[in-house]
């Protein structure tokens, strides 16, 4: 027997989906660990990890999706599909960091392999902290 809702369940599902990937999880602990407030998946630019008390916005870019230089293994099929794939991602990206810049945001990105353990983890939350000056809230 079903006993969730309809709408219970597409809301569940909602939550599951755009709670961001497992990299983004160990991130957000970290933070919230130092008792810095954050915010996941905020506002209209869908910001990974946002700490708004101090116009922070983070971002966690994927090795592959964000050709990160040191394991960006462009498929070796179909490049003619995944080149111009690749480059209209980077694009978005960028154009997304300077509309949040114009609104008076800072913009980090963090790759997705310097998150690989909990303490990798801390590690850059902390890196985070020192050079925003962040406080705990
Ligand atoms: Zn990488």
């Amino acid at each position: 027997m079903d006993i969730m809702s309809k709408a219970k369940r597409s809301a569940l599902m909602a939550s599951i989906k755009s709670s961001g990937t497992k990299p983004e999880k160990m991130l957000a602990k970290a933070f919230r660990a130092q008792g810095i407030r954050i915010k996941l998946v905020y506002g209209p630019e869908k910001i990974d990890i946002a700490i708004p008390k101090h116009k922070l916005a983070i971002f966690v870019d994927g090795c592959f999706w964000h050709q990160c230089p040191k394991h960006s293994h462009l498929p070796k099929s179909n490049r003619d599909y995944w080149l111009p794939k690749l480059e209209a991602n980077k694009k978005r990206s960028k154009a997304k960091d300077q509309r949040l810049r114009r609104r008076g945001w800072s913009v980090v990105h963090i790759w997705e392999h310097s998150l690989a353990s909990g303490s990798s983890a801390e590690k850059q939350a902390l890196r985070v902290i020192v050079r925003f000056k962040l406080r705990r809230s």
